[in-house]
């Protein structure tokens, strides 16, 4: 089956006991036993829940892995991900991170004695050279990266990866499943915030792991129930839900940012636009070569820092300033002083991530709205 209709059908039977076309939402912890330890496969609902379980087959297909594990939000997963890489383990990652998970990294995981460094990916040789330096048991991949749009070659970092003996993990959000499939190119292990393109709708918070070895999926699966950060049934269904019409979605979002891009680059009030689907992008080739769309998150540095920065998002009137991204509704984010305030100033603007940097999250309403509503912005600063 094709993309679209294994989202839609994948792991997804009717409901064995009603025929259902949906899988119903089981709440229930827990399940009767006909003798100790006699049961249909279902035992507790941090284990295991039947509305969880059509989820995690569909994610699993979807991303082209073996399984599917879903947890309470994107740090959950990354959280349960990191259980697996003790004390003396080194990971090398990609420098333009989530500031979530730059901030579990960089201010919990390092306490605890997992060294973790930080290298600018897009020339894979440079990856080499980290790996190279010391034993790595994890390479961590963001592409395209938050929120600079960067992009990082996968195929050959997997590649240089696995010949050193480290796991390749991808943080696959940005992109989503409809563009970007990382077990395809290589990746072990795929995670995502279901909190934002999975879901869709800025309704749930959630998290997932997709795994391609069936030995890593047992670990994980363990520790999935063993950390405990699962998600409840009902955000479950919310999730699968919104897998259902990602591929629409996908193509919706791509034609409003696109709408966003092109009026963007080469504005006299910009002084620099990314989007990887844009002919100006410096990695344009890269992202048609390992990408099937290129999403719906623009980003730009307005002329004239700070202020001009707070002057376009007041004026505003479609795009939402609010953080998260990939629902419905198009989002914007002021980087710098939002969703990665976490991280130095210092260290911030050494990435890129400058007082002037604005991010767009371009929603489906109709792409000329929108496109109306960032060139209005624009003329007020
Ligand atoms: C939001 C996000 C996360 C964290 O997910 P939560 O669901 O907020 O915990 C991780 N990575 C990326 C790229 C994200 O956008």
């Amino acid at each position: 089956m094709r993309f679209d209709t294994r989202l839609i059908h994948s792991g997804q039977p009717a409901d064995p006991l009603t025929g259902a076309v949906n899988v119903p939402v089981y709440l229930s912890s827990t399940f009767r036993q006909s003798a100790p330890n006699r049961h249909r496969g279902y035992v507790y609902s941090r284990s295991g829940n039947p509305t969880r379980a059509v989820l995690e087959s569909a994610l699993a297909a979807a991303e082209s892995g073996r399984t599917g594990l879903a947890f309470s939000s994107g740090l959950g997963a990354l959280t349960t991900l990191l259980e697996a890489f003790p004390t003396g383990s080194r990971i090398v990652s990609v420098d333009d991170l989530y500031g979530g998970t730059w901030r579990l990294f960089e201010h919990h995981r390092r306490q605890f004695g997992v060294r973790i460094d930080y290298v600018d990916m897009t020339d894979p040789a440079r990856v080499a050279d980290a790996i190279g330096e010391a034993p790595t048991a994890m390479v961590y991949v963001e592409s395209p990266t938050n929120p600079l749009l960067r992009l990082v070659d996968l195929r050959a970092v997997a590649r240089l990866a696995h010949r050193a003996g480290a796991v390749v993990a991808v943080d696959n959000t940005f992109a989503s499943p409809a563009n970007q499939r990382p077990i395809e190119l290589g990746a072990d292990i795929v995670l995502h915030s279901t909190t934002k393109y999975l879901g869709g709708h800025s309704d749930i918070i959630g998290g997932a792991l997709v795994l391609s070895d069936p030995k890593q999926a047992e670990r994980y699966a363990w520790l999935q129930n063993a950390v405990g950060a699962v998600p409840s049934p009902f955000d479950c269904f919310l999730v699968l839900r919104g897998l259902h019409t990602l591929g629409v979605r996908m193509r919706a979002h791509e034609a409003s940012a696109r709408a966003v891009a092109e009026l963007l680059v080469g504005h006299r009030k910009v002084r620099a636009a990314y989007y990887p689907g844009h002919a100006s992008h410096a990695q344009h080739a890269l992202a048609r070569r390992q990408m099937d769309g290129f999403g719906g998150i623009v980003s730009f540095e307005v002329a004239g820092g700070r202020g001009a920065a707070l002057r376009f998002l007041r004026g505003l009137e479609v795009f939402t300033l609010a953080e998260s991204l990939g629902g419905v509704e198009s989002l914007v984010d002021h980087p710098a002083s939002m969703t990665h305030a976490s991280m130095p100033r210092k260290e911030r603007e050494a990435h890129g991530v400058t007082d002037g940097l604005i991010r767009l999250s371009c929603g489906i309403e109709d792409p000329a709205d929108l496109a109306d509503d960032v060139r209005r912005a624009l003329g007020r600063i």
